[in-house]
């Protein structure tokens, strides 16, 4: 249906239960099965996070290698980074 493709917009069917939604993160219209729920409104519905599984994950990839670099700076002095480059120089 053209009007999918056209509006960026969440989009419900005739129960008013939403089915696609835009990313707030990368902007695309997806099912609503790539988001996570984030709890309930007061409606009683699923609200999801404004950001798609795809989105989540980049994000929370990142954090965790922040994470790590951390955990082995504190060890070691050195990031797992740092180690990783180093042995692609070798
Ligand atoms: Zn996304």
């Amino acid at each position: 249906m053209a009007l999918f493709e056209t509006s960026l917009v969440d989009q419900y069917d005739v129960e008013g239960n939403i089915t696609h939604k835009v990313c707030g993160i990368c902007g695309e219209l997806k099912p609503i099965s790539e988001f996570y729920k984030n709890g309930k409104g007061p409606s009683g519905k699923y609200r999801y996070r404004r950001d798609c599984k795809e989105c989540y994950k980049q994000a929370n990839l990142g954090r965790t290698q922040e994470y790590r670099d951390k955990k082995w700076e504190e060890k070691y002095g050195v990031s797992e980074t740092e180690i990783q480059e180093r042995t692609v120089h070798l």
